[in-house]
């Protein structure tokens, strides 16, 4: 399908991308999933070329690139090369942004340069054993004391648990108001941050997940994003980025899917012609296609409502929930078109099976997605 919304400047920086892709990521794939993680230097690489927070100021060692079809590219080439570890667009679009939009000039300076050139690397922790679909139900307390925060808790399920340098922590900072939630900006060489084990997880193996626990840590003032008491607010108005970044990066996989497919089937020969050339063949992959090309024009219409300052959640919410549900599809599809060889982790198709089913569940369920979008539908 042909896209109208890229101009020249952004072929380019999607051309240079999936070059540096291509050489620094796809050939450690499997290394990577091995190791259960992706090394540093490749965040280092990645913001040497300027791929890492495109969108920070200049002066604060960016591009300045605040157009969101930049962050949309990189989404999108995440995808489209297959390897579900380095999740720069986690980086990038859901964690650099809050402190980005709400912190203070101070927490700025003192982060955005380190997570633009890859220094840091970034991490949000919302999620804890008791709360994930419900924020609300946190326990995670930040009691002011003065000259600092004493925060408390343990999150669990953490992208970049391990090698994370700096997460975004939400907390309570009124324990008689659910909502009153804080955002901090932790590091993790605070005394009292302990991170947990690399979580076993059926797929994104090279993707590191932790739980991390908060033991007395000292959080200093100037370490709170924006204002106390404000963070559900701005984690809500986060989210609509996030959840259309994850659909951007849905959308990339499920490219890759169908292109890992249709030259599967097109080599593959069973009742003495190729599977491609089966009906069935043609009309699976035909139907995934199409619905493709119809959630990617939903993208980008909704790269440039964020650009023009009117995305809202439920349409973020309809793109992640259709963008995730499409992906699952690609993946089973894809699988059952590779007969046994699907089912071998030699073939790249079945890596993309185990790897896209968090994608329903992360960032927001597709049930919460239902439920936001039918909020905005039933509201009076
Ligand atoms: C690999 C991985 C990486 C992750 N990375 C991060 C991260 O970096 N940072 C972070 O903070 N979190 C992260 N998460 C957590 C993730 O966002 C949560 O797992 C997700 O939000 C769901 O929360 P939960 O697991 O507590 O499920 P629950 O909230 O317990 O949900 C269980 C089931 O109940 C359903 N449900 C819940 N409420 C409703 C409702 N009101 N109506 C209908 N159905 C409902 C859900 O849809 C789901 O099917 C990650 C998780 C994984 C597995």
């Amino acid at each position: 399908m042909k896209r109208f919304i890229f101009e020249e400047e952004h072929e380019m920086f999607r051309e240079s991308f999936r070059t540096f892709l291509q050489k620094e990521v796809v050939p450690y794939r499997d290394e990577w999933r091995q190791a259960g993680m992706v090394p540093r230097e490749v965040y280092r690489k990645a913001g040497e070329m300027g791929f890492l927070v495109p969108q920070a100021p200049e002066e604060l060692g960016g591009l300045g690139l605040d157009d969101f079809r930049f962050q949309q590219i990189i989404a999108e080439e995440m995808g489209a090369c297959g390897e579900t570890g380095f999740i720069s667009n986690l980086h990038t679009s859901i964690v650099a942004p809050f402190i980005l939009a709400n912190g203070s000039e101070t927490l700025q300076q003192k982060y955005i340069p380190g997570s633009v050139t890859g220094e840091l690397i970034l991490g949000i922790a919302m999620t804890e054993p008791d709360a994930g679909s419900d924020v609300a139900g946190m326990r995670t307390t930040a009691v002011d004391q003065g000259d600092h925060y004493l925060l408390n808790g343990n999150k669990t399920y953490i992208s970049n648990g391990i090698c994370g340098d700096l997460f975004v922590v939400a907390a309570r900072t009124n324990p008689d108001i659910p909502h009153a939630i804080s955002l901090f900006a932790v590091e993790a060489n605070f005394d009292g941050f302990i991170r947990g084990a690399n979580l076993k997880k059926m797929g994104m193996k090279s993707q590191d997940t932790a739980e991390l626990f908060f033991d007395n840590v000292k959080v200093p003032k100037e370490n709170l994003i924006g204002v106390e008491g404000e963070g559900f607010k701005y984690l809500m108005a986060g989210l609509a980025k996030e959840r259309l970044s994850c659909a951007m990066w849905n959308i990339g996989l499920a490219q890759y899917g169908l292109d890992l497919t249709v030259e599967f089937v097109k080599e593959r020969k069973a009742f003495g012609k190729s599977v491609a050339q089966f009906q069935n063949t043609q009309f699976k992959l035909a139907d995934l296609k199409a619905r493709l090309d119809a959630i990617t024009a939903l993208c980008d219409q909704l790269s440039i409502a964020i650009n023009q300052g009117h995305a809202t959640s439920e349409d973020a919410s309809s793109a992640k929930l259709l963008s995730s549900e499409l992906l699952c599809d690609v993946a089973d599809e894809g699988v059952q078109l590779h007969g046994g060889a699907g089912y071998m982790e030699e073939y790249p198709i079945c890596h993309l099976y185990k790897d896209s089913r968090i994608t329903r569940i992360f960032a927001g369920t597709s049930e919460i997605m239902k439920l936001i979008i039918a909020r905005d539908m039933f509201k009076d």
